[in-house]
């Protein structure tokens, strides 16, 4: 299990190559909004397109969150807690006008790679 959070994760980097190879140009790991406090993985600053990838484990994917067997109730809460926080900076980004496409690391890097290329070039 991946208990640190990372950046550059091999899912972030499939994308990210999937992206460009469709001509979509992008800043990676900046603040969409710079006074506001949160990176995004991928930005199309133009569009004002914010994309994260969350790890299935951080951000407790329904499908894959497993609660480690030690301290579990610690585990719980901080990824609840993490969780909290992802739906705070969603809805700060879309008050600051911005869209926001979350892709789960499990997620298969091409349909991920359509629904932001629509999303984008919708906005463009
Ligand atoms: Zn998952």
């Amino acid at each position: 299990m991946q208990r640190q959070a990372r950046r550059d994760t091999r899912a972030e980097l499939l994308l990210r190559s999937e992206l460009h190879r469709r001509g979509l140009r992008y800043r990676v790991h900046q603040r969409p909004v710079p006074a506001f406090r949160r990176e995004a993985d991928v930005v199309f600053r133009r569009a004002r397109v914010a994309v994260f990838v969350d790890g299935c484990f951080w951000h407790g994917c329904p499908d894959h969150v497993s609660w480690p067997k030690a301290n579990s109730a610690w585990w719980r809460e901080k990824i609840q807690a993490n969780v909290q926080r992802d739906r705070e900076t969603d809805r700060a980004l879309v008050d600051a006008g911005w869209v926001v496409v979350r892709v789960w690391e499990h997620e298969d890097p091409l349909r991920a790679a359509d629904r932001i290329e629509s999303t984008v070039r919708a906005r463009a």
